[in-house]
């Protein structure tokens, strides 16, 4: 469906934050409401799991902040739109295409062990900042309205049950010919929740001033619709 772009209701930073927990529906959300509002998305949870698939890939110790940074340091990464990807990005590491890598099971695993650790999110928190030095984005994360864009006009804390984020992401997997059981995929969906609010470091939570959606009921344009709307209300 086309619909009109929203015009930006003219404040000087016109930043759009999106936090919450895992399979909350950030991704699908941002890059709607990006449409939407003509503007740059960014997916910040992209970018810790290339760290981890480097990791993997290079038998780094996911432990070691230290050996982590030392090995990202050398390797390029970028995101490049793609509306014709499944999430509208790809990922390259050093020029090679590694989208379809980034959700498979030992990246998704070993992803909250790497972005726990306080230089590997330094490094990354730059990056993400140095992006919405240059245009006005909606990004998705974590710790996006708390630490990287503190400042962001627009903050939301998007949440749903456990139960119908595990559903939606095991239909994503099963989508992508990956089976597993639903009790499993809620398992460690749980576990990464637990890792990711429970770290020192930019741990998961909503900013004071977040507005919160819970999606268990409401569709993606329905999501996207309270968004626009307290937008405008602001
Ligand atoms: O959003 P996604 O599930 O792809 O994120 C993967 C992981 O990356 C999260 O579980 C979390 O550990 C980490 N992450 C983070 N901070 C962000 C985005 C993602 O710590 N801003």
């Amino acid at each position: 469906m086309v619909r009109p772009r929203m015009r930006w209701p003219g404040m000087s930073n016109r930043h759009v934050a999106i936090d919450g927990p895992s399979a909350s529906g950030k991704t699908v959300v941002s890059r709607a409401l990006a449409g939407r509002l003509g503007t740059l998305y960014l997916d910040t949870g992209a970018m810790y799991r290339a760290v981890a698939y480097l990791a993997l890939r290079n038998g780094v110790d996911l432990d070691n902040d230290t050996a982590l940074v030392e090995m990202f340091a050398g390797h390029s990464l970028s995101i490049a739109a793609d509306e014709a990807a499944p999430n509208g990005y790809r990922v390259l590491v050093d020029d090679r295409d590694v989208t379809a890598k980034l959700t498979q099971p030992d990246v998704t695993a070993a992803v909250s062990t790497v972005a726990a650790a306080p230089h590997i999110r330094e490094a990354l928190v730059e990056r993400q900042r140095t992006i919405a030095s240059a245009e006005p984005v909606v990004m998705a994360g974590r710790d996006i309205g708390t630490v990287v864009l503190p400042d962001a006009r627009y903050k939301f804390f998007l949440t749903a049950s456990l139960a119908e984020r595990a559903e939606r992401r095991r239909l994503e997997l099963v989508a992508n010919g990956i089976a597993v059981r639903g009790a499993d995929v809620a398992a460690q969906l749980a576990e990464r929740d637990r890792l990711d609010a429970a770290r020192t470091t930019s741990p998961l939570r909503a900013a004071a001033d977040a507005v919160l959606i819970d999606s268990t009921q409401i569709d993606v344009d329905t999501v996207v619709e309270r968004m626009l709307a307290a937008m405008h209300a602001q």
